[in-house]
Parts: structure tokens; C-alpha cells; sequence
């Protein structure tokens, strides 16, 4: 079998679909103006948000697995290519709040879906400049701390990133580049101090795969990553329930108080008082509210 056929499927597939880099490099001008401008053509890909940050190793696989010999396989970034391109797609606000549906389950495809386009529009674009670029979503490293190093968002309890802009209710995708841009910092908005209040996604997963203890660096088998302390999610547990049940499951983000739709002012009050003394009324009245409650699929198709 040859290595260009022993593909992956689904999300965990590598992108091999791109025109090499142009023969000469383009002027891009500093780092800094190269990353303006670089994020300005992601967004008019489409991308939710993008954020720039170093190659990390820490973050990367060291080995990947081929589902068709069931062996071992080496990774395919090369060297050099030390920054790395984070986009965040947003999913459906409606939809995720009927999980787990078909319409939830619509919801995850569609981000990845725009997330795919996004990285492979702008891997190529950077690769007609004459910068080398690999687009890639889930088959190569860590997203999560990549993105945080992006300066996209916090650390939530549930393993996930929160960020400020669509709280967990987003899809990641990556951009690898020779092209050297100016990185951002990881910023800080108060949700680990809430997380330590707040335990809606331990109460809330099926089969219980989030931690509702302090962060913590012992390791529930050997998918979690070894020498972190953090809220150490079962991620085998979580797949084993995805599987159980033949679709995925997203209770974590839809019960979670920072999934909502922060272009309401009342919502990014809330988000403000996550980050004071007053988060645990602000947890007491989204609870009140009913916020995290899950619509049922019917009442999205009649437009409730
Ligand atoms: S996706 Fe579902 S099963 Fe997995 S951790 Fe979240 S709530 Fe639990
Ligand atoms: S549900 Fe609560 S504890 Fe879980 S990630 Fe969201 S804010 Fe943190």
C-alpha cells in the first residue's frame, strides 16, 4: 500500500490537496504587517478567528497511527515550519442547544466543514506567496494549547477552549508556515476561577469524563497527555459515549455558561461578572434563567 493511500477518515485526515509554493518568495513586509495581513485574508475565508503563535513540540504527536495497516506511521510536518495559524470556526448557537440530535451533530460537521475550508484557502494562499504551508485539522497535534498560546481563549474544565467571542462553541483548524509572523499573547478573562465554581459539564456528561476535583496531573489512560496539570478529561470515556450512541456529543459545550450569543449585551455583562467576586451569583442566575437547558429539536424546527 502506498503512504499516499493509507488515509484517515473523517476530521483526523490530513490535507494533501495543494499547489506547491511559488518559485520566488513575495515581499511580505515585517512580521507584524505580514500577521495583519495574513488574518484579515482568514477572515475574508471565513474564519471565526485566527490567531498566530510559535511551533510548540510539546504539542505535537510524536507518531500517528494508520487505520488501515493498524501500525505505526511518522508525522508529516517538516521542519522548519515554526509558526502555526490557529482558526476557530463557531458553531450554530441552535443547534448545539439540542444536543445530542442530528442537528447538533450538523452543527459539529458544519464547523469543520468551514474550518477545512478556511486552513486550505489560506495554506494555499500563503504557498502562492512562496511560503511553504501545510493546512491541518486534527491529524497533527494538540489544538487546544496551541490555540491558548494563539492568545484565542482560556482553559474550560471540560478540556475545551473557551473563548470570549463564542464561548466553547467553536471548531479548531491549523495553518503550519515557514512565513514568519508576528505571534499573539495568550490572554486571560477569568475563566479558570469560574471553572473552579462552576462543575455544569462534570454534572452535566453522560458518563462522567470531566473532572469536577481540583486540576490535577494524574492520568486517566494513555490518550491524556503526560506532565500537565490541568482538569484532566477521560477522553476515552467521552469516545467510548460517542460511539455507544453512533453520533457525537457536544453536552459539555451546550450546557457550559459562556456558550452564548455574546453580540447581546446581557450576555457580555455576564461574561464580565465571570471574572469578578459576583461569579457565583452569575452562575445562581443563568442557572435561574434556564440557561444549558436543552431545547428539543422540535422546538428549533418551529422556530422557538
Ligand atoms: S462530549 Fe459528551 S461525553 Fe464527551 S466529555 Fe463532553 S459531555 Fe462528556
Ligand atoms: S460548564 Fe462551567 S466548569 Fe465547565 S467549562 Fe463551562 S464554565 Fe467551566
Amino acid at each position: 500500500m502506498k503512504e499516499s493511500e493509507d488515509r484517515r477518515e473523517g476530521f483526523t485526515d490530513a490535507f494533501t490537496l495543494q499547489r506547491d509554493p511559488a518559485s520566488e518568495k513575495l515581499d511580505v513586509g515585517t512580521p507584524a504587517q505580514a500577521a495583519i495581513d495574513i488574518k484579515r485574508v482568514a477572515k475574508a475565508f471565513g474564519a471565526g478567528l485566527t490567531g498566530i503563535t510559535h511551533y510548540d513540540q510539546r504539542w505535537e504527536y510524536m507518531r500517528k497511527f494508520s487505520d488501515q495497516s493498524l501500525k505505526e506511521r511518522a508525522p508529516e510536518i517538516p521542519t522548519g515550519l515554526d509558526h502555526v495559524i490557529i482558526v476557530a470556526q463557531p458553531m450554530d448557537y441552535g443547534w448545539i442547544r439540542t444536543v445530542p440530535s442530528a442537528l447538533s451533530g450538523a452543527a459539529t460537521g458544519l464547523g469543520y466543514s468551514h474550518d477545512a475550508l478556511v486552513v486550505l484557502s489560506l495554506a494555499q494562499y500563503i504557498r502562492n506567496l512562496g511560503y511553504q504551508a501545510i493546512a491541518s485539522m486534527n491529524d497533527t497535534s494538540l489544538a487546544v494549547p496551541y490555540a491558548i498560546k494563539a492568545g484565542l481563549g482560556e482553559y474550560g474544565r471540560h478540556g475545551l477552549l473557551i473563548t470570549k467571542e463564542f464561548g466553547p462553541r467553536v471548531r479548531l483548524g491549523k495553518v503550519y508556515t515557514d512565513l514568519t509572523l508576528a505571534c499573539d499573547r495568550s490572554i486571560q478573562f477569568g475563566v479558570k476561577q469560574f471553572c473552579g465554581h462552576c462543575q455544569r459539564c462534570s454534572q452535566g456528561c453522560p458518563v462522567n469524563a470531566i473532572p469536577s476535583g481540583l486540576p490535577t496531573a494524574e492520568l486517566h489512560n494513555q490518550s491524556n497527555i503526560v506532565g500537565v496539570r490541568k482538569w484532566m478529561v477521560n477522553g476515552e470515556k467521552c469516545f467510548g459515549y460517542w460511539i455507544a450512541q453512533n453520533s457525537d456529543c457536544a453536552i459539555c459545550i451546550c450546557v457550559c455558561p459562556y456558550n452564548k450569543d455574546f453580540t447581546k449585551w446581557e450576555h457580555r455583562l455576564g461574561r464580565w461578572l465571570t471574572a469578578t467576586r459576583l461569579r457565583g451569583f452569575m452562575l445562581w442566575l443563568d442557572s435561574t434563567l434556564g440557561y444549558g437547558e436543552r431545547m428539543k429539536p422540535k422546538s428549533w424546527w418551529q422556530g422557538e
